[in-house]
C-alpha cells in the first residue's frame, strides 16, 4: 500500500513536469497515425508484483507499432529454437534507420529483428508455422501478455497496408535472397495487422512488467513467454530497441526498451517494473519526446540503470 501511494505520487510528478513540453513531430508516413492528438500524454508503471499505477491519458489507446517486434521475436524463438530464427535473422544493432534496405553482407539475414527487415522475417517465420492462425496466435499472446483481450485498429492496419510500399520492398529482397517463404503478401499483411495492435499505457505497462517478472503476467499470474525467452527478448531490446538512439538510452536510462512510431515506449527494470509512455510528439530518431524525457528522470531519480551502484 504504501509503495503504491509513493509511487503515484512519483508517476504524477514525473508526467506534470513533463505535460507542457510540445517538442516533436506526429509521424505521418502512415496518413492514418497523422491523427494523434498531440495533448496526450499517459503514463503507467506495473510492478513484479502487480501494483498499478497511472497519470494522464493512460487510457488512451493507439497502435503498438514496433512495440510488437521484441514479443514476435520471443514467439518465433519458442516456435523454432535459437539456432534455426538465427539463420535467418541477427542479433547486431543495424546503425541504419528501422526501416532500412540493408541486410548483413555475406548472410543476406537483417540485422536484427528490432528493424522492420528483421521484423518482417520474424512474422513471416509464424506464419510457416501457424499459418492462418498467426494473427489470432499474436493477438492471444499480447492479451494474455496486457491482461485483457485486445483489439486491433482497421483503419491504421488499411493506412499501413496501401501506403507500405517500402516494407513490401523490403520483403521482396528478403524473398529475393530465400530469406523468407513465397508467401510474402500474407506475412506482410500480419505485420500490419500486428503494428495496429490497439494498447493503452496499462496494457503497455503490464506487457512490460511481464517480462520483468520473467514471463509471468504479475497481474493475473498466467504464465505468457517462455521464461528461456525473455533474456533474449530483453537483451536485443536492450541494444536496438530504441532506433538509432539506443546507444544513448542504454548509457543514459540503462534498462531494455522498446518504442514504437505511434508514440508509446515500453521500458523494462528487470525484476521489478514495467513502464510505459505514450505520446505522439516524436523526435527526429522517432521516439517519443515526452517518453524519453520521463524515463531518463525516472531512472536518474531511482537509480534504474543496470549499472547504477545506488
Ligand atoms: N508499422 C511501422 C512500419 O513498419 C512500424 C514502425 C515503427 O514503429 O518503428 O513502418
Amino acid at each position: 500500500m504504501k509503495e503504491q501511494v509513493w509511487l503515484q505520487e512519483l508517476i504524477d510528478h514525473l508526467h506534470s513536469k513533463h505535460a507542457s513540453n510540445f517538442e516533436g513531430e506526429i509521424a505521418t508516413y502512415i496518413p492514418e497515425l497523422s491523427k494523434a492528438d498531440p495533448a496526450h500524454f499517459g503514463a503507467a508503471f506495473v510492478t513484479s508484483n502487480g501494483s498499478i499505477v497511472e497519470a494522464g491519458t493512460a487510457d488512451v489507446c493507439f497502435t503498438i507499432q514496433s512495440i510488437s517486434k521484441p514479443l514476435t521475436y520471443g514467439m518465433a524463438l519458442e516456435a523454432f529454437g535459437e539456432d534455426e530464427v538465427a539463420k535467418y535473422v541477427g542479433v547486431e544493432p543495424s546503425g541504419d534507420a528501422f526501416n532500412s534496405i540493408e541486410l548483413e553482407k555475406l548472410s543476406n539475414r537483417p540485422f536484427n529483428p528490432m528493424v522492420n527487415a528483421g521484423a518482417i522475417t520474424v512474422t513471416a517465420m509464424l506464419y510457416q508455422k501457424y499459418g492462418d492462425n498467426t494473427f489470432h496466435e499474436i493477438m492471444s499472446r499480447f492479451s494474455a501478455a496486457a491482461g485483457r483481450q485486445l483489439e486491433f485498429d482497421e483503419d491504421v492496419y488499411r493506412s499501413e497496408s496501401r501506403t507500405g510500399h517500402r516494407n513490401r520492398a523490403i520483403a521482396y529482397l528478403l524473398l529475393n535472397f530465400g530469406m523468407v517463404p513465397d508467401q510474402v503478401e500474407a506475412a506482410l499483411d500480419i505485420y500490419f495487422k500486428q503494428c495496429s495492435i490497439l494498447v493503452n499505457c496499462r496494457d503497455l505497462a503490464t506487457i512490460a512488467a511481464t517480462l520483468s517478472n520473467l514471463g509471468k503476467n504479475p497481474v493475473t499470474q498466467t504464465e505468457v513467454f517462455d521464461i528461456d525467452r525473455v533474456k533474449d527478448m530483453l537483451s536485443i531490446m536492450f541494444t536496438c530497441g530504441m532506433y538509432d538512439y539506443s546507444g544513448q538510452w542504454a548509457y543514459r536510462v540503462g534498462v531494455p526498451a522498446k518504442s514504437g512510431v505511434s508514440g508509446g515506449v515500453m521500458s523494462v527494470v528487470n525484476r521489478q517494473l514495467g513502464i510505459a509512455t505514450y505520446s505522439p510528439l516524436l523526435d527526429s530518431k522517432g521516439n517519443s519526446c515526452r517518453g524519453i524525457r520521463l524515463c531518463t528522470d525516472l531512472a536518474q531519480e531511482l537509480g534504474l540503470h543496470v549499472f547504477d551502484c545506488m
